[in-house]
Order: C-alpha cells, then sequence, then structure tokens
C-alpha cells in the first residue's frame, strides 16, 4: 500500500499560553510591563520600581488571588 494520502499533521497550539499582559515583581509586588517573554518562560524582566530584573523574581501576573486582601 504506497503511502499517497495527504498529511495533514495537527498544528501544535501555541496558544495555549495565557497571553501575559505583565508581570507581578515579586520583590515590590508591582506590575511591570518591561519583558520579554518566550512563550511561557520569561527571559527578560525589569521593574521600574525597585530596579529588580531577576527573571525567578517575578510572577505571571494572570495569577491574580484576592487571598492578599
Ligand atoms: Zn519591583
Amino acid at each position: 500500500m504506497p503511502l499517497d494520502g495527504p498529511k495533514n499533521p495537527p498544528k501544535k497550539k501555541k496558544d495555549e499560553y495565557a497571553e501575559v499582559d505583565y508581570l507581578m515583581c515579586g520583590h515590590c509586588g508591582t506590575p511591570c510591563y518591561v519583558f520579554e517573554m518566550d512563550g511561557s518562560r520569561i527571559l527578560e524582566a525589569l521593574c521600574m520600581v525597585c530596579g529588580n530584573d531577576e527573571v525567578r523574581l517575578f510572577n505571571l501576573g494572570e495569577e491574580a488571588g484576592p487571598d492578599d486582601d
């Protein structure tokens, strides 16, 4: 049987990542809009308030929990 059928590989959706509008600075808790991401990974980020540029200290802004109110 010749494999002559049209191949339609399912496209992987990259939209699985939530759109990130901002990052929360884990240092001072300020939303930061100066950042660079690759998918869901933070490449670079800079907090304009406290000067934090450690990407590990930033959190995705989507995680908005009112438990700290
Ligand atoms: Zn900060």
